[in-house]
């Protein structure tokens, strides 16, 4: 709905009956130049109040109670980060040494890795006042705004310091690549490129002689995006990588969210450390404390190891769903499931831990795996293995219910992204290959009969293992949930494999 623009005709009111007056003799001079400067006045204070507003904003403290101990994993960022920080309580010895002060830190890594504990670590550990700000702050409409909040920014960390009788200032600026873009890139770029400017002119205004020593830290996981002036030397010349945690990570990070929460027994941190592959320290701290909200739901006293293992999927997938599939719906997702289950053992045996037909998140079904260990370097046939996996759904549903459905199409798109890696990567007959000139055409076929190769091999073991499908998704549609041992014992029983004949994956590879 409009507003009605009450100053507008307040205003239009006023000056029509100034000009009135006007006509009629009246020396209305005086109250036009008093007009004049009100408003002056209140564009000034509005303007100072829009620059102030977010720097207000900016959350300040006095040291943070943060310390390297409370931060998991981490390791190498830490020592990084502790050798960078290192001038700030040594001073002296550097003044001495005529090195000039280290300036700003970049901190780049994927989100919730820890940047931001790491920031308030080192502030704690140099004894630094901390004001945190977000790159989006600083970005106005209004050309000038945002390089006076940098500028104020820098004005409030000193007088904070000097207030709290410190001699050292962090200010941690989160998704700096908001603020610090490659200048010229962005539409509005002239309000930008200022507050930029703004940044670099502060940094370089910071020497070791100040009474209070300022060190910018900066939070991003786009430093390709950052514009060149602000990483050269002098500027932001520490960068340090804050990656996703290894598994040590993750179970240092584990064990101190679990800290002070009932565990049971049977809880093993280290399995989950190896079951959550890929989850950053923020992934770790919310499945910790989901798990002791499902823990609480159940009524139990102590966090169990089917709470811990239920917060994993809950964190990957989402939370579960009380859709209904229709009956028939269940019994395909069912067959689905199995599908990928069976080649799962089959290509790895002992991997899977459990399967799933429970909706969760976007997912109707799922398989856990168990991975051994985190693995970082893919060979063809750990690829072509995980290529069968994908595929093996599509093909239970197939061979089972006579056709396939829509359920696949996410399996598929990860089935040709690993073809792709294995095109890519130099290890298909192609050989190595010209990611940006490369035959595509070529490429594209040989990603082709990597797929149709894999699903010839899924269809003949799934042909074999028929009476096990059905006997796994049968399990499934009663109980929505089979362990991976129950499938292993089902498998055990089943006839001796015979070799794959050759002919089975050339056939459909032609
Ligand atoms: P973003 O890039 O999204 O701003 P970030 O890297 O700054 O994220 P933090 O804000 O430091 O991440 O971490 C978010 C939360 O995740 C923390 O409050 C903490 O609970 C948890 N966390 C992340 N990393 C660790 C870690 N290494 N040790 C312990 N907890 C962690």
């Amino acid at each position: 709905m409009k507003r009605f623009p009450m100053i507008e005709t307040a205003i239009g009111l006023a000056v029509g009956v100034m000009v009135y007056l006007g006509v009629k003799g009246y020396n209305v001079m005086p109250v036009f130049f008093m007009a004049g400067l009100m408003i002056m006045l209140t564009q000034t204070t509005q303007l100072r109040n829009m620059g102030g507003k977010k720097v207000a904003a900016v959350s300040s403290s006095t040291v943070p109670g943060i310390k390297f101990e409370d931060i998991g994993g981490q390791t190498a960022a830490k020592k990084e980060l502790l050798e960078a920080i290192d001038f700030i309580t040594n001073r002296e010895q550097i003044k001495k040494m005529g090195i000039r002060p280290l300036k700003g830190i970049l901190l780049t890594g994927p989100p919730g890795t820890g940047k931001t504990l790491l920031a308030k670590a080192a502030a704690h550990h140099t004894g630094s006042v901390f004001l945190a700000a977000a790159g989006s702050d600083f970005v106005e409409m209004y050309a000038g705004v945002g390089a006076q909040r940098v500028r104020d920014l820098f004005r409030k960390a000193r007088e904070t310091a000097r207030r709290e009788k410190k001699n050292s200032a962090m200010i941690f600026i989160d998704e700096i690549d908001v603020l610090g873009v490659k200048r010229g890139s962005h539409a509005s770029h002239m309000e930008y490129d200022q507050t930029l400017n703004a940044l670099l002119v502060e940094l370089d205004g910071v020497v070791v002689d100040d009474e209070v020593q300022v060190l910018i830290m900066g939070a991003t996981n786009r430093a390709d995006m950052l514009d060149p002036a602000l990483l050269r030397p002098g500027r932001f010349d520490r960068v340090v990588n804050v990656d996703l945690p290894d598994k040590e990570g993750r179970l240092a990070i584990l064990a101190l969210h679990t800290k002070g929460k009932p565990l049971a027994a049977g809880v093993s941190l280290e399995d989950l450390a190896r079951q959550t592959f890929g989850f950053s320290g923020a992934h770790l701290e919310a499945l910790s404390n989901e798990a002791a909200i499902l823990a609480l739901r159940d009524g139990a006293e102590q966090i169990a190891m089917h709470h811990m293992v239920e917060a994993v999927d809950k964190v990957i997938l989402g939370e579960k769903l009380d859709r209904k599939p229709m009956p028939e719906e269940k019994r395909r997702v069912a067959i689905h499931e199995a599908g990928h289950a069976l080649v799962g053992e089959w290509t790895e045996a002992g991997s899977v831990s459990t399967v799933t037909i429970t909706p969760r998140g976007r997912a109707m079904g799922y398989v856990r795996t168990n991975p051994s260990d985190d693995r970082y370097l893919y060979t063809r046939p750990l690829l072509e293995a995980q290529i069968a996996v994908a595929l093996a759904g599509f093909a239970a549903e197939e061979l089972v219910l006579g056709d396939g459905s829509t359920g696949a199409s996410s399996d598929f798109a990860k089935a040709n992204e690993m073809a792709r890696r294995i095109v890519q990567a130099g290890m298909s007959e192609l050989g190595i290959v010209d990611p940006e000139h490369g035959n595509k055409t070529r490429e594209s076929e040989v990603v082709a009969t990597i797929i149709r190769q894999q699903m010839a091999k899924v269809r003949w073991f799934l042909e074999q293992r028929r009476e096990v499908a059905v006997q796994v998704a049968d399990v499934l549609t009663a109980h929505e949930v089979i362990s991976g041992d129950d499938l292993r014992v089902m498998l055990a029983a089943a006839p001796a494999l015979p070799a794959m004949p050759a002919a089975a994956t050339e056939t459909e590879a032609a």
